[in-house]
């Protein structure tokens, strides 16, 4: 089950909507449909990878760009130095409902510490 196709599939091949706000030839960013700060994006690698589990070590430098993701968004937004906080669910305990490794970027609110 957790190989197969989630939505995210279907917005990288844009066969539904999403607010794009960041996109390379590996990476696509864009805004979570049920933000949980002002401004909520995630960034997720084109290629498709279940959870943090079953990265291979060969995608270290694909994990990287979704940091390097991050690090721009929050730049271009302004928000780089007000600061932000970046997630990444793994599996039932980590909260992860969509198996597609993708990493939440939350800013423009005080984030509390720690989360639920
Ligand atoms: P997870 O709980 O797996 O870490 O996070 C999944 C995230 O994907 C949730 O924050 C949820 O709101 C978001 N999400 C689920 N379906 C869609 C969708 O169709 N479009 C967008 N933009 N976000 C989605």
């Amino acid at each position: 089950m957790k190989q197969q196709e989630t939505i995210f599939d279907k917005i990288i091949n844009k066969e539904i909507p999403a607010e794009v706000v960041y996109e390379t030839e590996t990476v696509l960013g864009f805004k979570d449909i049920n933000p949980q700060a002002p401004i909520h994006v995630l960034f997720i690698p084109k290629t498709r990878i279940a959870t943090i589990n079953d990265i291979k070590d060969s995608q270290a430098e694909l994990m990287g760009q979704l940091f390097l993701a991050a690090r721009d968004y929050a730049k271009q937004i302004d928000e780089d130095e007000n600061g932000f906080r970046v997630v990444m669910n793994c599996n039932q305990n980590g909260g992860q409902d969509v198996y597609h490794l993708h990493l939440h970027f939350l800013a423009g609110r005080q984030m509390k510490w720690p989360p639920g």
